[in-house]
């Protein structure tokens, strides 16, 4: 039952930057928000109005101008340029109501909106949604560590394995593929070191090394993997998918279709909501997988249907299923999923890493092709296939790997390793924890917070309740 205003441990405004990967993580937190107490509200310039109902929590979703007076154009650039106008006014909204907001989590690459949370004297609270090892990596960029174009072949970090260029988020790779990009995701250290406290969508033993090295600078809580909670420790009631899709899944045609195959006889095949494919490339990971002689579920977006090659549907309809979006979860879950070929966002690939599911990593830009240098070679969970000339990957190669992590010797290491950070996943969020443990860190001091409106955690404060001293 909906609880009374007033009845709640506080109320927390949880501001995702919004697009698919981002929103995922944050409203996934926001929930278990919800189901220990909170209020929260998750502001967004997607045309959505709706509230969710978790267990016994509530998340409300809140319109909020993107900066040219329309909640319908999802205008990301102007969003970033002017969002803290609207997280103002938004703010101001509730401060006369009788739930004020207490706490504000806001994107790592919003953070003019520490600002806001200064002003209007909330607990502000950075959330990174990509790995520890690629925000380590910006912030050695942005601190001058390391000096853009990369000068050496080989790039030791503390806290990371050796990384080549090609391991490198496409933006430090190729600094001037999208610098306007680079310069948001360094501005992310901005003011990182007046946050109260900086949240990673991450586990401690996925990242150990680079968790450790990042909590030495800042008050970090590792609070992830953020999956439904269904798919991990149960804990939340109701809690079975990802609440805000901005497309719609083709769930019932891949359910039926999934149920009729065999187990561990489909690839299953995504880049994810952003990634474009050139069209020669589409028609090489077409035809390897066709060669691969697998069964395969392929999401292609709507946008991105014109560069299959002609013929490739007709040819390939006993084996394949290719939809616009999929509930990728179900689809991950599902015992006929034999392997992912995956683009490596860090929401697939902790998805895939907490199913068990092993991939075929296939990166295409920003924090990618990092995530995928991990997947093969430091949890084992995959492999990397090599890009051939002009920057193609060819058929040939994608079949062989697809085969490998199939039928092959290395597939077996791979599926034992997968089972083990299934159970490693599981065992985080379940009660005591290391996720868990942070999750229950954050509600504690966000609760204190709340009641005594002190500033005591933002003045340095926080070394009282034992949190990390930040040394920036
Ligand atoms: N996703 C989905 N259906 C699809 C493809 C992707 O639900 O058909 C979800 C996926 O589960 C993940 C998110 O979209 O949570 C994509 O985030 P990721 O970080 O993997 O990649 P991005 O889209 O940011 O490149």
């Amino acid at each position: 039952m909906e609880k009374k205003d007033g009845a709640y441990k506080a109320h927390v405004l949880v501001l995702p930057y919004p697009v698919q990967g981002h929103i995922n993580p944050m409203v996934q937190f926001a929930k278990r928000l919800a189901s220990k107490g909170f209020k929260v509200t998750v502001p967004t310039t997607i045309p959505a109005t709706m509230s969710m109902h978790i267990g016994s929590g509530l998340v409300d979703v809140e319109p909020i101008s993107d900066g040219q007076d329309s909640v319908s154009k999802n205008d990301n650039l102007a969003f970033l340029a002017d969002g803290s106008g609207a997280l103002t006014k938004l703010v101001e909204k509730y401060e006369d109501s009788s739930d004020p907001f207490c706490c504000l989590v806001y994107d790592s690459i919003l953070p003019r909106a520490l600002d806001v949370a200064r002003q209007h004297g909330l607990y502000g609270v950075s959330f990174f949604t990509q790995s520890c090892a690629v925000d380590a990596i910006y912030y050695h960029v942005n601190q001058g560590h390391l000096t853009l174009p990369l000068a050496t072949a080989a790039i030791s970090l503390p806290g990371l394995p050796e990384l080549g260029i090609s391991d490198m988020p496409s933006f430090i790779s190729e600094p001037k593929s999208y610098p306007s990009i680079l310069e948001f995701v360094l501005n992310q250290f901005s003011n990182l070191e007046k946050a109260d406290l900086v949240l990673v969508n991450t586990f401690d033993k996925l990242e150990d090394e680079a968790v450790r090295w990042m909590e030495g600078i800042w008050p970090v809580l590792t609070i992830g993997p953020t999956l439904p909670s269904m798919y991990l420790d149960m804990l939340i009631e109701g809690d079975k998918s990802y609440s805000l899709n901005l497309s719609n899944p083709n769930s019932d045609l891949c359910k039926k279709w999934l149920d009729a195959r065999q187990t561990a006889s489909v690839v299953y095949v995504s880049f994810g909501s952003v990634a474009n494919l050139e069209a020669d490339q589409m028609e090489e990971l077409a035809w390897g997988l066709k060669e691969s002689n697998n069964n395969f579920l392929w999401v292609v977006r709507e946008s991105e249907h014109s560069k299959l090659p002609s013929k490739f549907l007709e040819e390939t309809i006993e084996k394949g299923l290719v939809v616009t979006w999929c509930p990728q979860l179900e689809v991950l879950a599902h015992q006929a999923v034999g392997c992912f070929l995956t683009h490596c966002g860090w929401n697939s690939t902790l998805e895939a890493l907490s199913l068990g599911v092993p991939m075929v990593a296939m990166p295409q830009w920003t924090d990618q092709p990092t995530n995928a240098k991990y997947v093969e070679e430091v949890w084992g969970v995959g492999l990397r296939v090599k890009v051939g000339e002009k920057g193609v990957v060819r058929r040939e190669e994608m079949e062989k790997c697809i085969r490998e992590v199939m039928e092959g010797e290395r597939g077996k290491a791979i599926r034992r390793n997968a089972s083990k950070w299934r159970e490693l996943a599981k065992d985080v969020l379940a009660e005591g924890g290391s996720s868990d443990k942070n999750i229950e860190e954050f509600v504690a001091r966000a609760t204190f917070f709340n009641a005594s409106r002190s500033p005591i955690f933002r003045a340095g404060g926080t070394e009282s309740l034992g949190l990390t001293q930040n040394l920036a």
